[in-house]
Parts: structure tokens; C-alpha cells; sequence
């Protein structure tokens, strides 16, 4: 790929072609953590803040045997799930939105996860980032884009936005990505922050996008 390649200002032109190259990178772009159902992708990706999917997916793997539905989070003892939890760290708080996320689920949706932005973002502990996910990966529904740590540096690096807040840049992003591909747009963005765009040292050498980059301190 030749380096000496203009990157196209024009945002839209240069959205166009990293689309591409993610697409040939990661056509089938998908989540990291395990489930079989929207209730538990929501288990999920409350337990993965500040931790590992990896971790989240051997907690889990033991939760989910025992655990299938909001009503079944309520009769245990607080301090019961918390042991249970605890290896995803920040447990007690979890434990807690946990819970409270559960008590609402049944007392106001039946026990059944709404499958609507406005109404998931009202349950506690939860985000517009968790809303997405869990809309997008298990009901195949695009009502936003999840916009975590690693979309919201790729994002700023590249200059597909320039906002500091990550409702900023998912306004920014759901303006110029075609929404049928919000959620894919997302999995495949986590997974290049996480390979290629890391925090720390950026791997631009070996980064598909990097014509199309726009970030002035890129690591060549
Ligand atoms: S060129 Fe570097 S800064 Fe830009 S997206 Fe790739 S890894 Fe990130």
C-alpha cells in the first residue's frame, strides 16, 4: 500500500474507503462475549465495563446456567451475586445495577428486554453504548452505534469526528455510516482499536486505514 497516497479530505470519500478495508478485514465483525439471548447479552456487557470479555465469558459461562431471566436475579441474596461476580471487578456496583436493571425489566416490561433505544436507556446501568449493542448483536436492530473506548479513538484519530463526548461522536458517526451498517460499523472498530489502533502505540505500519487517516501523530 503506498504511503505516499493523499488521504482525500473529503470525510464522506474517506469514510467510503475505510468502510471497505474493515469490510475486507472483518466481514462477519462480532462480538467478543457469549450469549444466547438479548437478556444475556445485557448480562454481559453490564459485567464488562472495566473488564476483560474474556473474564465477563468465564463468569458468565457459570451464571448463565444458573440464571436465565430478570426474576431469577432477584432471588438471590445481594452478597450471593456479588461473590459470583466478583472476578469482573467493581462488582459491588454491578451487583447492584444488576439487580435494579432486573427489577424494573419485570416490573414495567414483563420481564422481557424492550427492544427500543429510549426505553433500554431507562433501565439502570444502562447506556446508549449498551443499548446499541444489545439492539444491534441480538435483535439485528440499528437504533445507534456503541460507541466504547476504541470507536470513540479510532474515531478521533482518523478525524471521522472531532467531538470530545462519545454522544458527540456517535451523532457524528450515525450521520455518515449507511445504518444497516451501525452495528457491524461498531464490532469491526472495537476490533481494530483492540489489534491495530491501540492506545498506547498505535500500529499504523500495519493499519488498512492508514491512507485514509487523518490523525497528525501517526506512528510510521
Ligand atoms: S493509521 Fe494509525 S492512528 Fe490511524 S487508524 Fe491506523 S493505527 Fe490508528
Amino acid at each position: 500500500m503506498s504511503r505516499l497516497r493523499k488521504a482525500p479530505e473529503d470525510i464522506r470519500e474517506r469514510l467510503q474507503k475505510i468502510l471497505e478495508v474493515l469490510q475486507h478485514r472483518y466481514p462477519q465483525a462480532s462480538l467478543a462475549l457469549s450469549y444466547d439471548n438479548g437478556f444475556e447479552l445485557l448480562v454481559a456487557v453490564m459485567l464488562s465495563a472495566q473488564c476483560t470479555d474474556e473474564r465477563v465469558n468465564q463468569v458468565t459461562g457459570t451464571l448463565f446456567k444458573k440464571y436465565k431471566s430478570p426474576e431469577d436475579y432477584l432471588q438471590i441474596a445481594r452478597e450471593q451475586l456479588e461473590e459470583e461476580i466478583r472476578p469482573t471487578g467493581f462488582y459491588r456496583n454491578k451487583a447492584k445495577s444488576l439487580q435494579d436493571c432486573c427489577r424494573v425489566l419485570v416490573e414495567q416490561f414483563g420481564g422481557e428486554v424492550p427492544q427500543d433505544i429510549e426505553q433500554l436507556v431507562q433501565l439502570p446501568g444502562v447506556g446508549r453504548k449498551t443499548a446499541a449493542m444489545v439492539l444491534g448483536n441480538a435483535y439485528g436492530l440499528h437504533q445507534g452505534i456503541a460507541v466504547d473506548t476504541h470507536v470513540s479513538r479510532v474515531a478521533q484519530r482518523v478525524q471521522l469526528s472531532s467531538a470530545k463526548t462519545v454522544e458527540k461522536i456517535e451523532r457524528d458517526l450515525m450521520q455518515l455510516v449507511p445504518r444497516e451498517r451501525w452495528t457491524w460499523f461498531s464490532n469491526a472498530v472495537i476490533l481494530h482499536g483492540r489489534e491495530t489502533c491501540t492506545a498506547r502505540k498505535p500500529r499504523c505500519t500495519v493499519c488498512v486505514i492508514e491512507p485514509w487517516c487523518l490523525f497528525p501523530e501517526k506512528n510510521l
